[in-house]
C-alpha cells in the first residue's frame, strides 16, 4: 500500500521545517574534509515540479517556501535553504521546482560525500533513479529504507546523517521510527539522525515523545513548527523533527528561525513553534 505521493505536498510548511534542518546538519558535517554518508530512508522523487496537477491541486507551496522566496529579512539558516532552492531553478527568479531532501543532500555534497536513497513506490523510484541518473556519488536503493540503512551503517569514515521521513499512513511507522532510532543508536553511535513527524494529533506525537524518551537513546532534541492551532483529527497543522546527535549549533539556529517561521508562514491562529532537549547527553 504505497498511495502517497509527496507531489502534492512539496515546499509546504513541513518541508521547509525538515529541509532547514537537513541543510544546516549536512552544512556542519561539510566542516571537516573527511567525506560523509547520507541516507534517506523515504527518499521520494527527488523533484517536484510545481505547476504540474499534483502540485497545483491544493498549491501547499504557495503557503510554505513561496512566502519566504524573495524575502531579505530571512534568519541564517533559512535563508540557506531559500538560497539552495533559488539555486535549483531552470528559470531565473521564478520558482518552478522544489527539490526533495535527495537533491538538496546532492546540492550540498563533495566529490568525498555519498548518498544512498531509499525509495520503494515504482513510479516515484523511476523519477529519483532519473535526476540523479548522472551522479556517481548518489546511489538509489528500490528498497524498505528501515531495512537499507541498516546494512549501511556505520559508514567508513564514522560521519554521516540518516534522515527518516515516513508518511506516517501506516500507524505503526510511529513505533517503527522508535525501534529503528535505537537499532541505528547501537550501530553508529557517533552519527545523526533526523526523524521527520506530522502534528495531526497531539496525543499521538505526546505518545511519540513518551516512546523516545523511553527508548534509552541519548541526546535527541526536538523542533517543532505549527503553522495553527492543533485540530485533533482535522488536517496536519504542523510538524516536527526529532535529532539524535544534533550539530551544536542546531538549536540556537532553529530558535533563530522557528519562530520567524511560525509567523510568517501561519494560516491561522495558534501558531507556535518548540525547539527543546527531549532527552539529554
Ligand atoms: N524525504 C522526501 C523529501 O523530503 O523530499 C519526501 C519523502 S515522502 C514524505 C515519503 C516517501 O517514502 C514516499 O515517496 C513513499 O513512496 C516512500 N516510502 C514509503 N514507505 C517506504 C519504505 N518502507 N521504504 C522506502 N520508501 C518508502
Amino acid at each position: 500500500m504505497l498511495s502517497y505521493l509527496h507531489g502534492f505536498h512539496a515546499g509546504n510548511h513541513a518541508d521547509v521545517i525538515k529541509h532547514v534542518v537537513l541543510v544546516h546538519l549536512l552544512e556542519h558535517l561539510c566542516r571537516k574534509t573527511k567525506g560523509w554518508r547520507y541516507v534517506d530512508t523515504h527518499a521520494g522523487a527527488g523533484r517536484y515540479d510545481l505547476h504540474d496537477e499534483r502540485a497545483l491541486k491544493k498549491a501547499e507551496h504557495a503557503d510554505g517556501i513561496a512566502r519566504l522566496i524573495g524575502r531579505d529579512d530571512l534568519p541564517p539558516a533559512v535563508s540557506r535553504l531559500v538560497e539552495l532552492i533559488r539555486g535549483q531553478q531552470p528559470g531565473a527568479g521564478a520558482l518552478d521546482v522544489y527539490p526533495g531532501s535527495p537533491l538538496i543532500a546532492l546540492a550540498l555534497a563533495r566529490p568525498q560525500d555519498e548518498l544512498h536513497l531509499h525509495e520503494l513506490h515504482p513510479r516515484e523510484h523511476e523519477a529519483l533513479m532519473a535526476h540523479l541518473a548522472a551522479d556517481a556519488n548518489a546511489h538509489v536503493h528500490r528498497q524498505d529504507g528501515f531495512r537499507g540503512a541498516l546494512g549501511l551503517l556505520p559508514p567508513p569514515t564514522r560521519r554521516g546523517l540518516v534522515l527518516v521521513d515516513p508518511s506516517y499512513e501506516r500507524k505503526q511507522d510511529y513505533e517503527q521510527v522508535v525501534r529503528f532510532l535505537q537499532q541505528v543508536h547501537r550501530r553508529f553511535a557517533t552519527g545523526t539522525v533526523a526523524i521527520w513527524y506530522p502534528l495531526v494529533s497531539r496525543a499521538r506525537i505526546d505518545a511519540l515523545c513518551a516512546a523516545l524518551r523511553a527508548a534509552d537513546v541519548p541526546d535527541l532534541l526536538r523542533a517543532e513548527l505549527c503553522v495553527r492551532a492543533d485540530a485533533e483529527g482535522f488536517g496536519m497543522t504542523g510538524s516536527g523533527m526529532i535529532v539524535f546527535r544534533p550539530a551544536f549549533t542546531l538549536a540556537a539556529a532553529l530558535e533563530e528561525s522557528l519562530p520567524f517561521l511560525a509567523n510568517v508562514l501561519a494560516t491561522g491562529p495558534g501558531s507556535a513553534w518548540t525547539v527543546e532537549t527531549l532527552v539529554p547527553e
